[in-house]
């Protein structure tokens, strides 16, 4: 059978059943942003690890070596704010072709550094290897929380209500924007931006963690059509998202408009926004959001609602109107 049969998830399915007796009962494995170990008394970590592959993830000539640098450890970074964790240490493992300069692994070094100093977390080790074509790069960040308080897919509750920390979609239109070579104009400059220079969430993250009903929370890697349901599973609940409570950028409306792009798809199925995804007791979630823009100075956007498990997981609505499913980004 080839992988595109049993998809990317089916694959991971597979290994996790495969490996399930060999984890211990104190480490939490495959299934959330992080696996969950315990540290000492008081602590866990966390840790969790993400490949980039040239042509897969990324192209050369599309982003600058800083900013192939910055979302490396990035997008590492917003697997540790999913958990509510801080920061410990990273581990960059990295296979350089022939042709790469040392130029490039010089600005990749220094865009992988600012992150690492905005953020604490010191580069600790790794690898380095030849490539026989393509730039590889894995990166491997730990964080730690205090014991038990990482935020997991699976504590999502009936009632809760869903939000989403900044605007969606912005990262898929700056895809679009390279991939179809758009005009750049400032506007397209910015979608670009947030696809090459994406920001982890992480003091957003640590204060949600600490927030009493904030349950279940996860990062934006896929679109939320596809994250969302990775939630629902995990906590056997179904959702419904409204659409027109979804936030989309006023830069992205006008440039989807102008040439004709589905900008609420590209919010819902696009991915790589970093924006984290979460769920929040009905009773909290005005206070939290309140105090959450009073902290941050940007809203905590309620784009839906937890519900009981039904047959399908996610019922998209637009205000009154039932709407046709979305579909998340998979690899195959
Ligand atoms: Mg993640």
């Amino acid at each position: 059978m080839d992988i595109k049969q049993i998809g990317e998830f089916g694959f991971i399915e597979q290994i996790a059943d495969r490996f399930k007796s060999l984890v211990p009962k104190s480490i939490y494995g495959i299934g959330d942003d992080c696996a969950i170990i315990p540290a000492n008394e008081n602590d866990d970590f966390v840790v969790s690890t993400d490949l980039l592959i040239e042509g897969v993830h990324f192209l050369r000539d599309k982003i600058t070596p800083f900013n192939l640098g910055y979302k490396s450890l990035a997008v590492n970074l917003s697997d540790i704010a999913a958990m509510g964790a801080e920061p410990v240490g990273a581990f960059l493992s990295i296979g350089i072709p022939k042709d790469c300069s040392s130029e490039l692994l010089d600005g990749f070094t220094e865009g992988f550094m600012a992150l690492s100093k905005k953020y604490d977390t010191p580069l600790l080790g790794g690898d380095t290897t030849k490539s026989l074509r393509d730039l590889m790069i894995n990166v491997t960040v730990i964080g730690k929380c205090p014991k038990g308080k990482a935020l997991l897919r699976s504590s999502a509750k009936g009632g809760d209500v869903i939000a989403v920390t900044g605007n969606l979609g912005d990262s898929a239109g700056g895809l679009n924007a390279i991939l179809n070579n758009i005009e750049l104009n400032s506007h397209t400059k910015h979608l670009i931006e947030k696809h090459n220079k994406p920001e982890p969430q992480i003091n957003e993250g640590l204060w949600l963690a600490k927030q009493n009903g904030v349950h279940a929370m996860m990062d934006i890697s896929d679109g939320i059509a596809s994250d969302l349901n990775h939630i629902l599973k995990a906590s056997e609940k179904s959702a419904i998202v409204d659409l027109q409570k979804v936030p989309v950028s006023e830069i992205l409306s006008s440039i989807a408009k102008k040439y004709d792009w589905n900008a609420a798809e590209l919010a819902v199925s696009g991915g790589e926004d970093y924006e984290l995804l979460l769920t929040i007791s009905g009773e909290c979630a005005t206070s939290i959001a309140q105090r959450f823009y009073a902290e941050f100075g940007k809203p905590l956007h309620i784009i839906g609602e937890v519900k009981a498990p039904v047959e399908k997981p996610i019922q998209w609505i637009s205000g009154e109107e039932k709407l046709p499913d979305f579909k998340g980004f998979n690899h195959y």
